[in-house]
């Protein structure tokens, strides 16, 4: 009996073990992760989100999963330059002040209104009308995430929020 438990100890260590040192491996190489419970869920997932000249998105939050590998696109449906009307998307970690990063993003001209720091988990580039642009990124940890466009003013109008569940 104790030998028994003692088995399955070693057994559990070594699955344990598996699950975690060769996680992003496995993803790669196997499509279908059968001990997940969630393997039924896309490993990737595209997102699109418009803008305009009236310094709106055309949504105001997303929905993914822990784990995705998320596509997405912003475009711009407006005519005005990117100079006068620019749009980008910045998805922010959390606990980031939005109203201090927008602050600092204004400061950032020279460099597309991204501000240095660590506090962006993924950006897209500045776009203006007629343009669009795409960006990959890996969904972070569960939570709900702020993002904005961080053009001059922008912010006001332009978030959201982007839950990943
Ligand atoms: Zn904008």
């Amino acid at each position: 009996m104790k030998y028994r438990i003692l088995q399955l100890l070693v057994l559990s260590i070594v699955l344990v073990a598996c699950g975690s040192d060769k996680k992003e491996e496995e993803d790669k190489s196997q499509p279908i992760k059968i001990q997940s419970s969630s393997s039924d869920v896309a490993k990737e997932v595209s997102l699109q989100l418009g803008s305009n000249d009236e310094m709106k998105y055309d949504k105001n939050s997303f929905k993914v999963r822990a784990g995705q590998k998320v596509t997405l696109t912003l475009t711009h449906n407006g005519e005005q330059d990117k100079a006068v009307m620019g749009h980008n998307f910045v998805l922010l970690k959390q606990g980031t002040n939005v109203d201090e990063f927008a602050s600092k993003a204004i400061a950032s001209k020279d460099n597309d209104y991204i501000p240095e720091g660590d506090q962006i988990i993924a950006h897209t580039k500045m776009i203006g009308g007629g343009e669009s642009t795409t960006i990959t990124f890996d969904a972070p940890e569960k939570g709900t995430y702020d993002f904005i466009c961080s053009f001059p003013g922008h912010y006001a109008l332009m978030r959201g929020k982007f839950i990943v569940e």
